[in-house]
């Protein structure tokens, strides 16, 4: 099968096909249905979520002579024009790589020109807080008084590193996680229309793993897809994201709680030789813990995983063997160590560590345990003597 540009074929024009941000989109829309517009606005959110997408839609709509229910119509000949790449009404600029005073500068002379097709010249700045210190005064100079027609849309993942004299200019709009159903109703979507076979399971993995972004979630069928042959299995898309072979899994979690160490560094030891990445087995390891957890307290958990049958009847059989206790402090430990792996120099050991830290603490109850049964049974023989 050949390679599909699937982020390049979503490309949502209107904030009806934008998903998962209604709070947001609905307030967009109404801003332009009631042509309130502000100068300023903020999108807060992680990669991936449609900031971008929205900022462009609301360039537009804001530009169009006769907007649809709050979006472009794509139709009238201010859209049109200002849909051609060589517009000067929209004009985007990655912080990340123009930060310098310079550059900012320049936007500030630049503003002075008004629009040439619309009623706005709108600049969209993405990663807005890579800006330098002194570009981001430059660019208040601008926010304080901006002419009329001059809209600044102004995005980030990283709201906390924004000064608060940016802030308190801004109207503000945070773009939050997308939720798994609505990132699986997309890919079915897409996947139908491109006639890519799948199994349901297989969509419902590329989903989770997108987590919550929309971009990650399409690259990562993108890649999943150039991989398939013929129907997308479960297994294929292990395999096409690199990840551990569930067997191995299955393994090396059950000798995490049964507090077997020569098990863990022979696990560890024929993972490294497969070449997989430590973070992305702490990481699938945590999502074991967290679906044993699931199994444990939900009542239908088979939905809420959505694994096949015989992926979850092991990981059933595992999470029924230990308490929830144990399961739950495994959780935490695992799930904890994510951010650290960004830093380690040796990732292998660092999980090493771990997973031997996580089987010997429960080895350590054992023992309390054990300790704590001998003294009473030493207090009732005490207590039946004669
Ligand atoms: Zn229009």
């Amino acid at each position: 099968m050949g390679y599909l540009a699937l982020y390049r074929l979503f490309r949502p024009t209107t904030f009806e096909e934008v998903i998962g941000q209604d709070s947001v989109t609905t307030a967009l829309k109404n801003q332009v249905t009631h042509g309130t517009i502000s100068h300023a606005y903020l999108f807060c959110g992680t990669r991936g979520t449609g900031k971008t997408t929205c900022a462009r839609i609301f360039a537009r709509a804001i530009n169009c002579e006769h907007p649809v229910g709050g979006s472009p119509c794509g139709k009238c000949p201010t859209c049109l024009k200002l849909a051609e790449p060589t517009n000067m009404d929209i004009i985007e600029i990655d912080a990340a790589s123009n930060n310098r005073v310079d550059e900012i500068r320049e936007l500030r002379e630049n503003v002075k020109y008004p629009p040439v097709n619309g009623k706005y010249k709108v600049y969209i700045i993405d990663e807005v807080h890579m800006l330098t210190d002194s570009a981001f005064n430059a660019l208040l100079k601008t926010l304080e008084e901006p002419p009329s027609y001059v809209v600044f849309i102004m995005g980030t993942t990283e709201v906390h590193k924004l000064p608060a004299t940016i802030l308190s200019r801004c109207m503000r709009f945070d773009f939050k996680l997308v939720g798994q159903q609505e990132l699986e109703s997309l890919l079915q979507k897409i996947f139908d229309k491109q006639k890519v076979f799948y199994e349901k399971e297989a969509l419902s993995l590329i989903a989770r793993l997108g987590e919550g972004s929309v971009r990650d979630t399409l690259s990562i069928a993108d890649t999943c897809v150039a991989y398939a042959d013929g129907k997308l299995t479960y297994e294929q898309v292990l395999k096409a994201v690199g990840s551990m072979d569930r067997k191995d899994m299955d393994l090396l979690v059950s000798h995490i709680l049964s507090g077997d160490i020569k098990g863990i560094f022979e696990d560890v030891s024929h993972i490294a030789s497969m070449g997989k990445s430590f973070s992305v087995v702490n990481k699938e390891v945590a999502q074991y813990f967290r679906d044993m957890a699931v199994i444990h307290t939900c009542e239908d958990f088979a939905k809420i995983l959505s694994y096949p049958k015989e992926i979850l009847d092991h990981i059933e059989k595992t999470a029924k063997t230990y308490p929830i206790s144990t399961i739950l402090s495994g959780l935490k430990t695992f799930a904890s160590l994510e951010q650290e792996f960004r830093y380690s120099e040796n990732p292998r050991i660092l999980f090493e560590v771990t997973a031997l830290k996580v089987a010997t603490a429960h080895q350590t109850t054992l023992d309390e345990l054990e300790k704590r049964v001998t003294t009473l049974e030493q207090k009732i023989r005490d207590m039946v003597k004669p």
